[in-house]
């Protein structure tokens, strides 16, 4: 006879754990009890040695899908108790509140079955769940993970629930959200006034039919507010794009089947597995040339759409219905983060919804749909949302309960306390006080689930956004962390890989120490310290913020560097053409005279400029419009064809120069060589420009992380270049390489007081 005392940490709540325990504790004739506890789940455990050691070994082997354990402690103990039996005990509130929260997760095999069983209690019923499947995240309060700490608190359990929930051999034993059409949330259709035009499956038949008629429907998902509309309805689409002030950025899909979406996509096996993953991401897939079951302007001038399949009871039973894909974008005006109370949606979303399906389960927090894209055969997510957040990351030190409040665009938070950091989910920009109110928010939120005291915050070095006076008004002390450094390191956290490395920091925009927008750097860390060891040659970006909107701005700025006033004179270039001529006339001056133009090392302004130039893009409707239309169009011409640049010694730094590069980019013009042809070797002179560098450099771990790397051609061109010249190059995987990834950089630069130098 035996005691162990086993302490068992990493997601091990809400998905089935103790009940797992307890079968195997019975199937192997052991005593005594299993409880959560703010860490994670212990186990008191008495019985022979051999079958202690059975269970042991078949703790890992034999655990729930959802379950993963990071560590397990196991105490041998003296005194004997002589348990009776093995039971199940309710939570412990007392301690260091370390276990982790579980995304919210797709709808499981068997809750399906029920909802389309007419025998089962549950049929039809849109808020089935069990320990397998479920919500999580979008419903938690704080830890432990108990229903009296969710927002299934106000639901008690009828009877039959409870005796699920109360018996160890049930799929459904503690699972928090359990709920059935006699004591569960319910459904209701609301018109723009909020009164109630149909409760139960009568709302939802009756949403589907004004979807049919090509109107569109706020509905109140899993985190918060989706607007549905019929892909397939030109018309629809065109009226929720002006009334969502979206004119030409992609709208997702959500398609009724795998089947279904093979139709107008080509889907690989990895992104297969990803679309039917429990994480149910959205999922950027090649469209196919004879697709004609969607509308244009669902993703108008983009070979790629954003599909996901239906993820909750409720979606299942929407898409059931209507066998067609329907747009499921956020619930928002643009730009702004989405709605999660369905009184707060009848206002903000007064302008775009004709109807509302909403329902009374309260959504903690705001979770939007994840984004994924495939490269080089495996996930880098885009969007860190529903699915994945909040991301539990290991830190190779220890921190003081640190808060990180990210960047300005694509804004994401993150917090972190001894060994762990906890990315929050993807918020938005902080363009609009909503978004700015939304950030706020998942502060409070993501420190109440950890029961966390903040002691200090960290905050890009930009005194201009949001996020970085939120920090500056906290009263901690503060840390300010350089934008390209923090994506460096959150690549690394992402790949679990330590120092030294080199970076190569790409994206649109981030404040340097020196007051130049950075944008194209190299950034060499090893130990503390952090170099910028090269950089983009600089150029002028006339209008500052304005550029960034207007890649015509940029482009002129850019040629106005290699041939100064001359530029004007050179009518036949596409930037200048696309502007009229009395704007041309101020733009000149402000370059002339140095007014508001600051000077930027930016590859994402460089792409800009590069679209503009091959008149691909002149202005942007949405953020990184231009680059991603550039990389589009370079993407089907499989060429090896690069150009010229030279790399300058300056100070121990290397200068990129891309004149030469830009000088033939303009012979390639005038000789008619085509846009795509010109793109693909823009793209591939970036690749090695890389590797150049790289050369240069000598280190062998190399990290390619910023905004440019969402650029599926220059990731996988860069990375297989790299890899045939012996170097180990590193991208994102599970974080993300634009700005979502900040908040995590700038965590671990706080734990690694690092600094950069210039
Ligand atoms: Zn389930
Ligand atoms: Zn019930
Ligand atoms: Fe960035």
């Amino acid at each position: 006879m035996q005691r162990l005392k086993i302490n068992i940490q990493g997601v091990v709540q809400g998905v089935g754990f103790r009940p797992f325990v307890y079968r195997l504790a019975n199937e192997l004739d052991l005593k005594g009890r299993v409880g959560n506890s703010p860490q994670g789940v212990q186990i008191d455990l008495e019985g022979d040695n051999e079958n202690l050691e059975k269970f042991l070994n078949r703790l890992e082997s034999d655990k729930p899908p959802l379950a993963s354990i990071n560590s397990t402690e196991i105490d041998r103990l003296e005194e004997i108790i002589g348990y009776k039996d093995f039971t199940v005990r309710t939570s412990d509130n007392n301690g260091d509140k370390s276990a982790l929260v579980l995304p919210d997760t797709a709808t499981c095999h068997d809750c399906l079955s029920e909802i389309f069983d007419p025998t089962d209690r549950r049929h039809r019923y849109p808020f089935t769940n069990c320990t397998n499947c479920g919500p999580r995240y979008s419903i938690i309060h704080t830890l432990p993970y108990d229903r009296a700490n969710t927002t299934m608190q106000i639901f008690p359990m009828c009877k039959k629930c409870r005796d699920e929930y109360e018996d160890p051999a049930n799929r459904r034993f503690h699972a928090q959200p359990n709920a059935c059409p006699e004591c569960g949330p319910h459904l209701e259709l609301w018109d723009k006034s909020g009164k109630v035009l149909a409760m139960h499956d009568d709302a939802l038949l009756a949403a589907c039919e004004t979807i049919r008629q090509g109107k569109i429907v706020a509905l109140k998902g899993l985190g918060g507010f989706q607007l549905l509309v019929d892909a397939r309805d030109d018309h629809a689409v065109r009226r929720l794009r002006k009334r969502k002030n979206r004119e030409e950025k992609p709208f997702a899909l959500m398609y009724p089947s795998l089947d279904n979406a093979a139709i107008d996509c080509d889907i690989t096996s990895v992104e297969k597995n990803l679309l039917l993953s429990p994480q149910s991401p959205i999922v950027l897939l090649q469209k196919l040339n004879n697709n004609t079951n969607l509308a244009d302007n669902v993703a108008p001038d983009n070979p790629y759409l954003g599909v996901m399949l239906p993820y909750t009871p409720l979606h299942y039973l929407l898409m059931h219905e209507l066998q067609f894909p329907v747009i499921a974008t956020s619930g928002n005006l643009s730009d702004e983060p989405i709605c999660i109370d369905e009184h707060e949606a009848l206002h903000r979303l007064k302008n775009i919804a004709d109807l509302y399906l909403v329902h009374n389960r309260p959504i903690a927090r705001q979770v939007d749909d994840s984004v994924v894209r495939v490269m080089n055969g495996s996930a880098m997510v885009v969007r860190n949302a529903r699915g994945y957040a909040p991301t539990p990351v290991e830190l190779m030190g220890s921190v003081a309960s640190t808060l990180a409040v990210g960047a300005h665009l694509k804004n994401s938070v993150a917090i972190a306390r001894g060994n762990f950091a906890f990315a929050g989910q993807h918020i938005g920009d902080l363009e609009t006080t909503e978004a700015f109110e939304a950030m706020k928010k998942t502060t409070v939120s993501l420190s109440k689930i950890y029961d966390f005291k903040q002691e200090a915050v960290v905050c890009d070095l930009h005194p201009d956004y949001l996020s970085t006076r939120f920090a500056e008004n906290s009263g901690l002390p503060i840390r300010k962390v350089q934008h390209h450094l923090a994506h460096v390191l959150s690549c690394m956290a992402d790949n679990k890989i330590s120092e030294p490395v080199l970076g190569v920091s790409w994206d649109g925009t981030g404040l340097g120490p020196d007051k130049t927008v950075w944008g194209g750097e190299f950034i060499a860390v090893d130990g503390r310290a952090a170099e910028r060891v090269a950089h983009l040659r600089l150029f002028p970006l006339p209008g500052g913020d304005k550029a960034v909107k207007e890649p015509r701005r940029t482009a002129l700025g850019l040629l106005y560097e290699i041939y100064g006033s001359d530029i004007f004179g050179m009518d036949e270039l596409a930037p200048l053409r696309a502007f009229e001529k009395p704007e041309i006339a101020i733009l000149q001056k402000a370059l002339e005279n140095k007014i508001n133009t600051p000077l930027t090392s930016s590859t994402g302004r460089l792409f800009d400029a590069v679209s503009s130039i091959l008149g691909i893009c002149h202005i942007s409707r949405y953020e990184g419009q231009a680059a991603m239309m550039l990389e589009y169009a370079g993407n089907s011409k499989a060429t090896e064809q690069r150009y010229h640049y030279e790399i300058h010694n300056d100070k121990s730094k290397f200068i990129i120069d891309w004149e030469p590069m830009i000088r033939e980019i303009l012979r390639d013009c005038r000789g008619k060589i085509s846009p795509g042809r010109i793109a693909s070797r823009f793209q591939n002179t970036l690749a090695d420009i890389i590797l150049s560098v790289c050369n240069s450099i000598g280190q062998e771990n190399i990290v390619l992380t910023g905004g440019c790397f969402q650029n599926k051609y220059l990731t996988e061109k860069t990375i297989s270049r790299l890899e045939s010249a012996g170097f180990k190059p590193y991208r994102h995987h599970r974080i993300p390489p634009n700005d979502g990834g900040i908040a995590l950089g700038q965590i671990i630069a706080a734990a690694g007081e690092m600094e950069i130098e210039i």
